[in-house]
């Protein structure tokens, strides 16, 4: 009986993922996640499964991020009743992001109803935040290391790869196959996760590729961020952070207070958390001490540098705050959330600063700016941009190039085959010719929706 893995998604894109692997009657899908950025592939999520959710065994999350975890509630809704299998630090994240993203999708359909935007009248949310509610009630969780049983006869084992709290590489072994997904890599010199774990032995590798084609340049965090924030604040503005709720607001947080202990930063400059679930995220540190590089006593002051808001007076009330400050709030790529409040308010004026942390996927706000267009749309609206953009080099969650190419490295034994997903195209084939130039393996890049034997 042959193994067979279905890219359902995260082929050819960043977002998206979900691998769907067969096996004499039974199925799994690693990986759960949302299509993000350009519409073309937000409708992706519309478009039904070539499978019945309801004929899917189980799911196996590598980490919380929604492009891996956020197609989960409508899988749930759509008739899946199996386990959801994920670390115990997963399981958590996804208490705070699914619910929310349920919350976001309801909004967006609100919006757009009383807009009169919508194609189809009326718009409906893809789910809600009661199905991502209910849908946590299928999670389990297995600690990193401990092979555990998804389905009878398949056995399951999550290492450490750094990336976010909670984030693992997932081994497979099924029908006589080793299956070895990456999941997201983190960088070795994370500020707040350890490295990624050597990987496994395996006879099939899926690999991420965001960074595929690109080099992460050598300085660190904190000597990119510090000249950046005394110039906003040296002018009396305002820097507006859009932040991954899920560990870049937690790695800002963590370096400023760094900065402000060192003196590079003075120490009475306002910082603002404002985001109900980065704020809820930045707790969660202390309870997970061993998976990240945080002490107890760093986690405290992380979580004390910055005034944590939750409530909308609060965020509304900051825009009243005289002087200069520092804004952090989500979405990371400014897709959504009340960051978006802040950078229309504060993008008009030369003082100001956009910090721009991570990834910025095409098609997003994030990107419009960091690629330095005149103007960016925000609630239906064309907002002049007069504030510095500045782009973080190093503040990304993402091993670069050769640190995948490390990663693969280091591996025991030359699998028979690598998948090379979750990128870009360009970047997904850059890595691709560097595996099989460099390592001689066979590597390729698979298309969306296609099967192939492990
Ligand atoms: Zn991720």
């Amino acid at each position: 009986m042959n193994v067979h893995i279905r890219f359902l998604g995260g082929a050819g894109t960043v977002t998206g993922s979900k691998y769907l692997v067969e096996h004499d009657g039974q199925s799994l899908l690693v990986d759960c996640g949302l299509f993000q950025g350009f519409k073309q592939l937000r409708l992706r999520n519309r478009d039904p499964l070539p499978v019945m959710p309801n004929h899917i065994g189980a799911v196996l999350l590598t980490h919380a991020h929604l492009d891996h975890s956020g197609y989960l509630p409508l899988l749930a809704k759509e008739g899946f009743h199996g386990k959801v299998w994920s670390t115990a630090a997963t399981r958590d994240l996804a208490q705070i992001l699914l619910p929310d993203s349920g919350h976001i999708q309801e909004e967006d359909a609100n919006f757009a109803n009383r807009k009169g935007f919508s194609k189809h009248a009326p718009a409906l949310p893809l789910y809600t935040e009661d199905d991502a509610l209910r849908c946590l009630k299928l999670m389990h969780t297995a600690p990193m290391g401990k092979a555990f049983e998804p389905l009878r006869g398949w056995t399951a084992r999550f290492t450490g790869a750094g990336h976010i709290l909670g984030a693992a590489s997932l081994l497979l072994e099924v029908g006589g196959k080793r299956i070895l997904f990456s999941g997201d890599l983190g960088r070795p010199d994370d500020l707040l996760m350890k490295p990624p774990e050597a990987p496994p032995a395996a006879d099939v590798v899926v690999i991420e590729s965001t960074y595929g084609d690109r080099e992460h340049p050598e300085e660190d965090v904190l000597a990119e961020l510090a000249p950046a924030l005394q110039r906003v604040a040296a002018r009396g503005g305002t820097a507006v952070v859009p932040v991954f709720a899920v560990g870049r607001a937690q790695a800002l947080l963590h370096a400023i207070a760094q900065l402000k202990a060192r003196g590079d930063l003075p120490h009475a400059l306002p910082v603002y958390l404002d985001s109900p679930m980065a704020v809820h995220t930045t707790g969660l540190y202390a309870r997970h001490l061993g998976e990240h590089r945080l002490s107890a006593a760093q986690c405290h002051d992380m979580e004390h540098g910055a005034q944590m808001v939750t409530s909308v007076d609060q965020s509304k009330a900051i825009a009243q705050q005289h002087g200069p400050k520092i804004i952090l709030s989500a979405s990371g790529m400014a897709t959504g959330g009340r960051v978006l409040h802040h950078l229309a308010m504060h993008l008009g004026n030369h003082r100001n600063m956009v910090l721009l942390t991570g990834y910025q996927s095409p098609g997003t706000r994030g990107a419009t700016m960091a690629g330095g267009s005149p103007t960016v749309r925000i609630h239906g609206q064309d907002i002049p941009i007069r504030a510095e953009v500045v782009q973080l080099a190093s503040a990304s969650a993402h091993a670069d190039a050769s640190q995948l190419m490390d990663w693969l490295r280091a591996s025991p034994s030359a699998p028979h085959r690598v998948f090379v997903t979750h990128g870009e195209l360009a970047a997904s084939d850059t890595l691709r010719q560097r595996i099989e130039h460099e390592l001689g393996w066979r590597a390729l890049v698979p298309e969306h929706g296609s099967t192939w034997a492990a």
